[in-house]
């Protein structure tokens, strides 16, 4: 646990009383501060109370007399669409409102780290999609090369729950817009931000005041280092405001697809299954991603792209990093193989809760059986259109099936249930071809999560394939 900092004494809020609320609540408590917490969920607050922390109505007319600041959980809206009504009383009462990531930042330095040979680094990585792809590749290439790696923030363990990082070792955050947003401190000694594609707009007013949250990162604290996706304009601007020339190489610019090999600074980018490296106009490291199982496709190229940037700031040597790819295992529910039958590949990718993502799963596969739908996201299904070249059909799921499939430019046939959808798409699956789950939409409708959604496609191709 990072004991919080500068709080000994003081009452703080903790509202909403999840995985990472009751860390922060822990926290508080070993910085010697008592630990205010409130959640709607009574289950919630009664587990908070197990472990013996005091709860209290914040709702209450007098609930943040002697409070010194109120710590909010990510699910948790602040601004947009509308402030939870206690973190307006905490405004309205002057009362700071941070998160979990900025007592973080705040406490994780301490004096024991002038003892340390090469001091703790924080990477912290934001965009829309492959945070959690990079973040554990990353911290899987740390852990090949024997460096004390810990992975925390929205993968793996809350902030303040990781151990104190040892003598030159490394934390591995990865932050969602929602945690950049609101965080009083953001100062990680790398940064990286992997593209833009809207997603959550409701919560930030829209594509505008989702960038600048993000764009937090690299305002607030100034990193030693910036890697940043140019391949939308939104990374190339930032790219560009945050360096001081084209041979400024604090900035490492990153792309799938496009040709980075300028005359100065740092770049890496991957074309055609090639991941390159160019640095004061010479290349300097190179790597064949075709031969790296774990990261099909063009997108796990950026994120192949962004990884290996930050393993390069961090000191290690091309060739280390490509041994260390090689046996990435891959997440679950992210471009995950689950079975091979008869010539009939699955995958999983349930974590394609956005039309983007479910475009670059589908741009990653051959000869698809597509089972796709849920809970439709804001901005429509339209940029789905230019990726469905592979599709053979289309088998929907949710609530709303016969209304998505509806949308799309290929043939669909309405399933609704997971259980039907596997049931038709196996049916008509031939050798050579893949049956792959990428939704396009969130799983609310039907599923707790998206990690549920996976599971059962994953239970119900193992059932049928057990037949
Ligand atoms: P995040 O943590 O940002 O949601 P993940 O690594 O969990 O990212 O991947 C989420 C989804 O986005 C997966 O379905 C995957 O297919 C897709 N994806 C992964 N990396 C990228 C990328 N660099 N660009 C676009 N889509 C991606």
């Amino acid at each position: 646990m990072i004991p919080v900092r500068g709080v000994t004494g003081h009452k703080v809020a903790v509202l909403g009383l999840g995985r990472s609320g009751l860390a922060t609540a822990r926290a508080l408590a070993a910085g010697e501060a008592e630990a205010i917490c409130w959640d709607d969920n009574p289950a919630a607050r009664a587990r908070a109370e197990a472990e013996g922390f005091a709860c209290r109505d914040l709702m209450k007319a007098d609930a943040f007399d002697d409070i010194s600041a109120l710590i909010v959980s990510p699910g948790i809206p602040h601004l947009y669409p509308k402030p939870n009504p206690v973190v307006k009383r905490a405004l309205a009462a002057g009362v700071p409102v941070d998160n979990d990531i900025g007592l973080f930042f705040r406490s994780v330095a301490t004096s024991e780290w002038e003892e340390f040979d090469t001091a703790p680094k924080v990477v912290a990585i934001t965009g829309s999609n492959g945070k959690s792809t990079t973040v554990a590749l990353l911290h899987h290439i740390l852990e090949h090369v024997g460096r004390d790696s810990q992975m925390a923030g929205n993968i793996g363990r809350g902030v303040l729950d990781i151990d104190p990082p040892l003598d030159g070792g490394v934390v591995v955050l990865e932050l969602s817009s929602y945690q950049t947003d609101l965080a009083r401190a953001l100062t990680p000694d790398v940064a990286v931000f992997t593209n833009l594609t809207p997603d959550h707009l409701d919560r930030h007013a829209g594509m505008g005041g989702y960038f600048a949250a993000k764009r937090r990162l690299f305002a607030e604290g100034g990193p030693d280092r910036a890697i940043i996706g140019v391949d939308e304009d939104e990374g190339l601007f930032l790219a560009g405001q945050l360096s001081e020339g084209p041979s400024d190489d604090r900035v490492i610019r990153i792309s799938s697809g496009q040709k980075l090999s300028g005359d100065a600074g740092w770049t890496v980018f991957a074309r055609k299954g090639f991941l390159s490296e160019y640095r004061k106009g010479r290349q300097a490291g190179s790597i064949d991603l075709r031969a790296i199982p774990g990261l099909p496709g063009a997108h796990n190229h950026q994120n192949a792209c962004a990884a290996y940037a930050a393993a390069r700031t961090l000191g290690l040597a091309p060739r280390v990093i490509e041994a260390a790819m090689k046996t990435y295992p891959g997440l679950p529910h992210r471009s995950q193989r689950v079975a091979e039958a008869a010539g009939v590949a699955y995958v999983n990718d349930s974590k394609a809760t956005n039309v983007d993502s479910a475009a670059k799963a589908l741009s990653a596969f051959k000869k698809i059986r597509w089972i796709c739908g849920g809970l439709e996201k804001e901005g429509g299904l339209e940029a789905l259109k230019g990726a469905t070249g592979e599709v053979i059909r289309a088998y929907v799921i949710g609530r709303e099936a016969a209304q998505f499939a509806m949308q799309l430019n290929v043939e669909a046939e309405v399933c609704t249930t997971m259980e039907q959808a596997v049931a038709r798409a196996m049916e008509d699956a031939g050798a050579g071809e893949t049956v792959l789950l990428a939704p396009a939409a969130a799983s609310f409708d039907q599923y707790d999560s998206f990690e549920g959604r996976g599971d059962d496609f994953i239970a119900h191709v193992q059932a049928r394939l057990a037949q």
